[in-house]
């Protein structure tokens, strides 16, 4: 059978990027994935955080759209993303104050609303922090958590019901090229055949790749989440980030509350067998979180979710083309996919939709990290660790 896009992961990227293709009607696409979508990869991991605050234009506006999309689709398609703009806290140390401002200042004039808080003034919000080392505080009401697994499920399911062809349990072994061009893919069943093919399979992605010539600067960092429950109740009103003690946290309608645990760099191949979370890390995380909230001291493991994302040299994916016309890449997401999810699928739907370029992705290709090139573009001066 022939195709015009084949899309490789159906992860939420794919699965986003699925629903903006097939909402044109104008292309037949089929997804592959080679287990049963949400995946096996890191949306069905993920810890859902959405928020804007970035520092960089790019991002923010990508992330800002992405809320956008979140919302109107809940609304107007009766989605189920599992989105509760609960609102969003990032929290950096004194040191960042006028990087900070700087960034504050950019979403305003995206039009986010966002409230700037000095420690003192948040402090009388928020009953159970400890504002030590805190220089500013922003705070998005638009921002909180959704459910990635859902969102990617959702996304399918409207996809589905706009023509799309899923094959499950299907494993993409190679892109098949001829000269410079994009004839398809061989999958463990069968070649299939398409003038595009969108690879969105994550730090998988890079292997299919490699095999006709094209090595991705990505590698893999163990990620995971912690799942804790105190007796207080909302001791966490909102999702946070906390930049000082490099700490993300939000809490979960039924009263318990995700923390994320340290990252470090894995191999893959260790991944399955280092699954399951450690007693140490958890209370490490718990540790980390209850230097902002001392109430979290108290506490209680209830479990965790391991999981991993890939990583470019820079933190952001790449997007956009390759060397071989027909074949786009859309991996690399470097913790921080979800919340960006539906723009990304949204913009890369109007390049192969309409063979163009868009501005919003101009910024993530994938030559940026050739030799004489500088990528320098999300190195902005208004850094902090959380970019
Ligand atoms: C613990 C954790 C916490 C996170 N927290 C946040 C957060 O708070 N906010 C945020 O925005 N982001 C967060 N992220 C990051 C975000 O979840 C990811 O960036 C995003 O889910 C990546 O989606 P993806 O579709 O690119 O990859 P994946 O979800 O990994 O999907 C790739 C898919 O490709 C399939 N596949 C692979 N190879 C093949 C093949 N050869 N053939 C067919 N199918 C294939 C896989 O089975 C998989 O389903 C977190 C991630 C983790 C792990």
């Amino acid at each position: 059978m022939n195709y015009d896009v084949i899309i490789v992961g159906g992860g939420v990227i794919g699965a986003s990027i699925a629903y903006f293709l097939t909402k044109s009607k104008k292309f037949n696409v089929l997804l592959c994935e080679k287990g049963k979508p949400p995946g096996d990869g890191a949306t069905s991991i993920s810890g859902g955080l959405l928020r804007v605050h970035h520092t960089n234009n790019a991002n923010q506006y990508l992330s800002f759209r992405s809320l956008q999309l979140y919302k109107e689709l809940t609304a107007s398609k009766q989605m189920d993303f599992g989105y509760h703009p609960i609102g969003f806290s990032l929290m950096v140390g004194p040191q960042y104050v006028e990087n900070f401002k700087i960034n504050v200042q950019n979403m305003v004039n995206l039009g986010l609303p966002i409230k700037v808080y000095s420690p003192n003034e948040y402090s009388l919000e928020e009953r159970f922090i400890n504002v030590e080392n805190i220089g500013a505080v922003s705070y998005e009401p638009l921002g909180g958590y959704g459910n990635p697994a859902k969102t990617s499920l959702a996304f399918i399911h409207e996809s589905l019901k706009q023509g799309l062809h899923l094959m499950e349990g299907t494993e993409v072994q190679d892109i098949v090229v001829n000269k410079n061009k994009v004839v398809g893919v061989q999958t463990n069943l069968s070649p299939i055949f398409a003038k595009h093919v969108i690879i969105a399979s994550n730090y998988w992605g890079g292997k299919l790749t490699k095999n006709i010539g094209i090595d991705l600067p990505i590698y893999t960092k163990r990620l995971g989440v912690v799942f804790a429950h105190t007796d207080t109740d909302k001791v966490l009103s909102h999702s946070y980030i906390d930049d000082t003690s490099d700490t993300y946290m939000r809490p979960f309608p039924d009263g318990r509350i995700l923390i994320g645990i340290k990252s470090s760099e894995c191999d893959i191949s260790d991944i399955h067998f280092k699954r399951k979370i450690q007693n140490e890390e958890a209370l490490e995380a718990i540790d980390r979180a209850s230097k902002r909230f001392p109430i979290l001291q108290k506490a209680k493991v209830l479990g965790g979710r391991i999981g991993f994302d890939s990583y470019t040299p820079d933190q952001y994916p790449l997007i956009g083309p390759t060397e071989y016309e027909g074949l786009y890449l859309s991996v690399g997401f470097g913790g921080g996919g979800y919340k960006i999810a539906p723009a990304v699928g949204e913009a890369i739907a109007k390049e192969i939709l309409y063979n163009t370029k868009t501005n919003e992705l101009k910024y993530y290709r994938i030559n940026r990290f050739e030799k004489e090139k500088k990528y320098t573009y999300f190195q902005t001066k208004s850094m902090y660790k959380y970019m």
